[in-house]
């Protein structure tokens, strides 16, 4: 049988990936956001790494321990890409049928390719996708695009400190069920940070350097960039294993909550 064409927008309550599934064998019996059996039709979110991380710490890389944390997201589909994939991992296809794209990169931001970029900003201020970036990723090709801005920290710091991460923002769904929690080792990224002016601030931080001294720095912030929701969290370094803490994943899952179109 021909699988029908639908013209859903991206973002729609169900997403186009389930339409043409629904569409197979289309009754006209539909609810939206339903797949024939009644069960929520799926959403995806897809993680996405350079892979880079080194293995004793990230035997799976970056986006396999975020993508991990996810798990407990129910009808959600976690799907894991990486730079070394076909088109980058993120073919036009894929980025269509994604309501939540997550990014960490460092050493190899330079060779996304700008037609990626492109595509990527465009699915979000149009289509509503959410994007998360993660730590390095405050100088990601799509991330800085969002933003508009040169992204930059004052500077950047493995010198021993740790971070107290604060909720600032209790009543934000990217807070919820979180508490302030410590980082017992962090890169620290100083203040200023060259970004527009955040509609939330969820997480606050307060780094403990070894001399005793103390210094403020976000670890949380939310923007609408278009439709589409950003999330940019500072912690994630690749040399401590922050990611795989429950409450950073805890996190992860509210966010990708947030950030995915209504
Ligand atoms: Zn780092």
């Amino acid at each position: 049988m021909r699988i029908m064409k639908c013209n859903i927008p991206a973002g729609s309550l169900f997403s186009r990936r389930s339409a043409l599934k629904i569409g197979a064998v289309l009754t006209g019996s539909l609810v939206a956001g339903f797949d024939l059996a009644g069960a929520p039709a799926k959403r995806r979110v897809v993680v996405w790494s350079e892979r880079t991380a080194p293995k004793d710490v990230y035997p799976d890389d970056i986006n396999g321990a975020i993508a991990k944390g996810l798990e407990g997201l129910e009808n959600w589909e976690v799907i894991k890409k990486n730079l070394d994939d076909p088109e980058q991992g993120v073919s036009e296809e894929l980025l269509s049928q994604t309501d939540v794209l997550i990014w960490w990169g460092h050493k190899r931001h330079g060779e996304v390719k700008d037609a990626l970029v492109e595509r990527i900003v465009k699915r979000v201020k149009e289509g509503g996708m959410g994007f998360i970036s993660v730590h390095s990723s405050h100088f990601a090709k799509p991330y800085k695009k969002l933003m508009g801005t040169a992204c930059s920290w004052s500077e950047y710091k493995v010198d021993g400190s740790s971070v107290q991460v604060i909720v600032k923002e209790p009543n934000h769904p990217i807070a919820k069920g979180v508490k302030d929690f410590n980082l017992p080792q962090t890169e620290r990224y100083g203040e200023p940070y060259k970004v527009p002016t955040p509609e939330a601030v969820v997480f606050d931080g307060i780094y403990n350097r070894p001399d005793g001294t103390h210094e403020p720095s976000r670890q949380g912030l939310c923007w609408t960039v278009g439709k589409g929701k950003v999330f940019y969290f500072q912690p994630g370094h690749e040399t401590f294993p922050d990611l795989f803490r429950p409450e950073v994943q805890l996190i992860f899952r509210n966010a990708v909550a947030w950030a995915a179109p209504r």
